[in-house]
């Protein structure tokens, strides 16, 4: 039988990788990003999708453009890493589930999603596709403790692009992660892109994107030609 390489991420200052079950995204956890694609940011059910474990991409990466699209999108989230799971957690439990955080990117084929959108249709094809993911290493909570502030940001090509602070998420983590458990049970390497805040555009090959989150860590990669075969 052939072997497939498992999906895993780098822990920051470790030897140690961090093996990814799934990926879980909110989408639209900024208020002022939600109003930028058109809805209303008032607090409601959140908006829940999946990437594949496999769309992972490490920091300093050179992203292929993926295919059919003329519109792929960045936005710059704060990433959740768990290493306990289980269901029905409560929000004050949820800490104890967190072995970290990272600094990620949601790519996003902003043309097929508006498509799907607009027909009222599944979004997988728009944010699952393969690198969809960029994702720095992993700070553990034990050196970096568990932020609820601090400023996230984008620059492309040295101009800032996306700019907001965590402590306006619509959903905090802890309340995002008690909600998540009532519709899957948790596992340990399960990573949570917890939103973008406003600022989404377009990117080109040979763009460099350059993202943090402060009080946890950067990402840097670059934008490369669409792939031949
Ligand atoms: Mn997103």
């Amino acid at each position: 039988m052939f072997s497939i390489e498992y999906p895993a991420v780098a822990v920051a200052g470790s030897t140690e990788r961090f093996p990814v079950h799934r990926i879980y995204c909110i989408g639209q956890n900024y208020a002022a990003h939600a109003r930028e694609m058109g809805s209303d940011p008032e607090r409601q059910a959140p908006v829940w999708f999946m990437k594949p474990a496999d769309s992972v991409v490490p920091d300093g990466s050179t992203v292929d453009y993926p295919p059919r699209t003329n519109n792929l999108h960045h936005e710059i989230e704060l990433v959740v890493a768990l290493q306990k799971g289980g269901r029905n957690i409560s929000a004050a439990a949820a800490s104890e589930l967190i072995f970290g955080y990272a600094v990620g990117l949601d790519l996003t084929r902003r043309d097929i999603q508006e498509e799907l959108r607009k027909n009222g249709k599944p979004w997988d094809p728009a944010k699952s596709f393969e690198q969809a993911a960029p994702i720095s290493a992993i700070h553990p909570a034990s050196d970096i403790g568990h932020p609820d502030s601090g400023r996230i940001w984008l620059n492309v090509n040295g101009e800032l692009r996306q700019e907001g602070d965590i402590a306006d998420l619509i959903w905090s983590i802890p309340g995002a992660l008690a909600e998540l458990s009532t519709l899957f049970t948790l596992a340990p390497g399960d990573l949570l892109f917890t939103g973008t805040p406003s600022g989404v555009g377009p990117l080109v090959t040979g763009d460099k994107l350059s993202g943090g989150v402060a009080g946890v860590g950067d990402i840097n990669i670059a934008i490369g030609s669409a792939r031949k075969a």
